[in-house]
């Protein structure tokens, strides 16, 4: 048993991170559903607040990824109109900012937003409005994923792929696929996946959730994914896995969540150390901030308290979440130069050291290009 002395949740909250997993339909404020409910005259399991904690099952374990997603049958009630998802995007996006999430990819699937009436255009551009709002506020980047759904059909993930297309380049950075793993393969939408990669566009994918590591290859061989939502049961194919490795495919690990849906048996036996050690590109995300009842802080914290990793190996992982964005290459070096420096300043016992000063004008080195033209 490790003995040695436990950080606090508040060290990790301090930390700049990333949140590449988060379903916004996952992620809202509890007093929101309740309030929206109310205004739209709504009907809800319960409109006591601990009762409908309840009845939602909210970071309880649900046995199951199917029961895990009953709780999106109840938030997606109050997610029918523009001035609702853009509340509610801008409200995760001031949750994150608030423990230091510096970036964050949120996903959903616009199509389940349409039962009241609203264009896919409106549900689209409202998350949109709701994520810059955030950004103003707070500084807080965000981008979207658009996901397709295992379990609705291939024409509407087809249709999810070409919204995705039509938003690239304006706050849509890559396509998913989620719901139901366990009987829906994801080749059967190979059509939106090559849709999406014909225009050049990012591709994660939910896989080795619900099912074994042969969905996965399925995600990476057949329909191109440059990431892996959870890839909890990756560990039974090491070839798979070293495949992975050698071509650096990140992981988007969500350990609480994986618990919740019987993924895995609890947080000690999650793999996710086994893949940091190996070598792999790890993230850790919330997936869900509501349903799951988390935070980015939390989840790394739990890393920290249950799985055994050291503040050394936290700092090496949320480098990992900023190399794996799907933010343009540029952007990425510069949020990994800022963020490398900020962690830098901690040492592996979680003390703080002082920022350096900036060098003074006669002390900053010069290219050795500018000294010789000066010469000339
Ligand atoms: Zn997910």
């Amino acid at each position: 048993m490790d003995e040695s002395p436990k950080l606090p949740l508040e060290l990790f909250q301090k930390l700049p991170k990333t949140d590449l997993h988060v379903h916004l339909d996952g992620s809202l404020r509890l007093e929101t559903i309740l309030e929206l409910a109310q205004q739209g005259n709504i009907e809800l399991p319960s409109r006591d607040p601990d009762e409908l904690r309840h009845a939602m099952h909210l970071g309880e374990n649900c046995g199951s990824l199917v029961d895990y997603l009953k709780a999106f049958d109840v938030t997606l009630r109050v997610m029918q109109t523009e001035a609702a998802l853009h509340r509610i995007a801008f409200e995760l996006a001031e949750d994150a900012a608030r423990e230091n999430v510096r970036y964050m990819e949120v996903r959903y699937a616009p199509m389940l937003h349409t039962r009241r009436g609203l264009k896919l255009t409106g549900v689209i551009e409202a998350v949109l409005g709701g994520l810059k709002a955030a950004r103003d506020a707070y500084g807080i980047e965000s981008n979207v994923i658009v996901c397709g759904i295992r379990n609705v059909s291939a024409e509407s993930s087809l249709e999810m792929a070409e919204l995705a297309v039509a938003y690239k380049g304006r706050g849509v950075v890559g396509f998913d696929l989620a719901g139901a793993e366990y009987d829906h393969p994801a080749k059967h939408h190979k059509a939106a996946f090559q849709l999406v990669r014909d225009n050049n566009i990012n591709v994660t994918i939910h896989a080795g959730e619900a099912y074994g590591p042969e969905s996965i290859a399925q995600a990476i061989h057949v329909c191109g994914a440059h990431r892996i939502g959870h890839g909890c049961r990756l560990r039974e194919d090491g070839d798979l896995l070293h495949y992975m490795n050698d071509h650096r495919i990140p992981l988007e690990c969500c350990p609480s969540s994986n618990v919740q849906t019987g993924a895995v048996r609890d947080l000690k036996s999650h793999p996710l150390k086994l893949y940091f050690d190996l070598g792999l590109r790890v993230t850790v995300n919330t997936d869900n901030r509501l349903v799951t009842d988390t935070t980015v802080s939390r989840e790394l914290w739990l890393c920290h308290t249950q799985m055994g990793l050291g503040l050394r190996d936290i700092k090496s992982i949320i480098m990992g979440g900023f190399k794996s964005s799907f933010l343009p290459f540029h952007e990425r070096q510069a949020q990994l130069r800022q963020v490398g420096e900020e962690l830098a300043r901690y040492d592996d016992d979680g003390t703080v050291r002082p920022s350096a000063p900036p060098p003074r004008e006669t002390e900053r080195p010069r290219s050795s290009a500018f000294v010789g033209s000066a010469k000339n």
